[in-house]
């Protein structure tokens, strides 16, 4: 099993492959069959209907295992009474229990008049989520990887982020080992009404905590997507959300998980929530690329090894610094450092399996420097 684990990790899958795999009209047609739903609203039967649906769609991938998990939908904001719904989880197992997530929320919402009886198509928010989901899945499930990858597709997120709650409680009682969380929500346009537009980058939120390490987790995404996926890169906000707004990502980060939101930069918040979120307004050629990069991410992350532990910086006076950690056998590493006024890692280094570096000539005055198993969330050095 070990030796298994250590010959995949030193064989890098073939990633420009799965990019180019990712097909823009697969993506297209999932999203054009969750908004010909009236609307998936978690109230009402388009949400079982639709999460039947795409359960069906993952069960159609060799080696998923597909599970529709029943949660009780607490009396609250937009649940009148307590109510039990599905969401839909699909797993690739791993060669070990460490777990990354990717996830949409499948329900969608009309907050113009009776929520469960009018048009919701949801295209955009976040059918797109869920498409990408879908076939980020279809295209990591041809091979084998060291860790378990987990796609869902949430319900409950527009009655206050329920569904995403109840997953990340349930993960924390069954004890999961699950290392990051990547929440796809409205990804699926490049542009707005107002003639702003941005194919070349989608953002990623993150916030510090410290009992969690989402900022690292955005942060080592950035700098895989930026070597990666030609013509594309991320936009790192750092903070939690859009300004007075949620998403999925959060409640895992409650329970002191890694968990990160994508999202594309330049939202139309008149089409949101409205009969206008449909599918002519979104742009497939932009979906596919943030599929791209969740799919590098995923990749890298799900490739690599256990983070190394303990990781300091030598205390001594010079130019150069060194750096230390605690290492485990077969694992290579890589470093990294990033000018303190840079949010984003400036610099790497793959450097095997060791548990010392120095880099020369990058003083530890003015750059945070940290190590990470290749692939992996780096550790800050202190
Ligand atoms: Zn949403």
């Amino acid at each position: 099993m070990i030796g298994l684990i250590l010959a995949m990790l030193n064989e890098p899958p073939a990633l420009s492959a799965m990019l180019s795999d990712v097909s823009e009209s697969r993506l297209r047609a999932t999203v054009e069959k969750l908004a010909s739903y009236p609307t998936r609203n978690t109230l009402s039967t388009g949400l079982t209907d639709s999460c039947e649906w795409i359960a069906d769609e993952f069960r159609k991938i060799p080696g998923v295992e597909v599970e529709v998990m029943r949660y009780v939908a607490p009396a609250g904001r937009r649940v009148p009474e307590d109510k039990e719904v599905v969401q839909v989880i699909a797993t690739i197992p791993g060669e070990t229990d460490r777990i990354y997530l990717m996830g949409g929320h499948i329900d969608s919402l009309n907050l113009q008049v009776q929520p469960t009886e009018v048009p919701a198509p949801g295209a955009n928010d976040d059918a797109s989520g869920v498409a990408a989901s879908l076939e980020a899945c279809r295209i990591l499930a041809r091979q084998k990887w060291p860790c378990t990858l987990k796609f869902v597709a949430f319900s409950g997120e527009e009655q206050g982020l329920l569904g995403s709650t109840a997953l990340a409680k349930r993960a924390v009682d069954e004890e999961w080992q699950l290392e990051g969380v990547l929440s796809n929500d409205t990804v699926g346009s490049s542009g707005n009404i107002a003639g702003q537009s941005n194919t070349k980058q989608v953002r990623v939120f993150s916030e510090e905590g410290d009992a969690h390490n989402s900022r690292e987790l955005a942060r080592v995404i950035e700098w895989t997507v930026r070597n990666t996926v030609p013509n594309f890169d991320i936009k790192l906000v750092l903070r939690r959300d859009r300004f007075g707004r949620g998403g999925d990502h959060t409640p895992f980060v409650q329970q002191n998980f890694n968990a990160v939101r994508f999202i594309e930069v330049h939202e139309e918040f008149t089409r949101q929530h409205t009969p206008d979120d449909r599918v002519e307004f979104m742009d497939f050629a932009y979906l596919a690329q943030v599929t791209r990069a969740n799919v590098s991410a995923l990749a890298s992350l799900a490739n690599s090894g256990v983070a190394p532990t303990n990781v300091r910086i030598v205390r001594d006076q010079g130019h150069n610094t060194t750096v230390t950690w605690e290492a485990t056998a077969g694992i290579k590493y890589t470093l990294y450092w990033r000018d303190t006024g840079s949010t984003e890692w400036q610099g790497a280094i793959p450097v095997g399996e060791v548990s010392r570096h120095t880099v020369d000539l990058i003083n530890k005055d003015d750059h945070f420097f940290a190590v990470g198993a290749e692939g992996g969330i780096p550790v800050v050095a202190e």
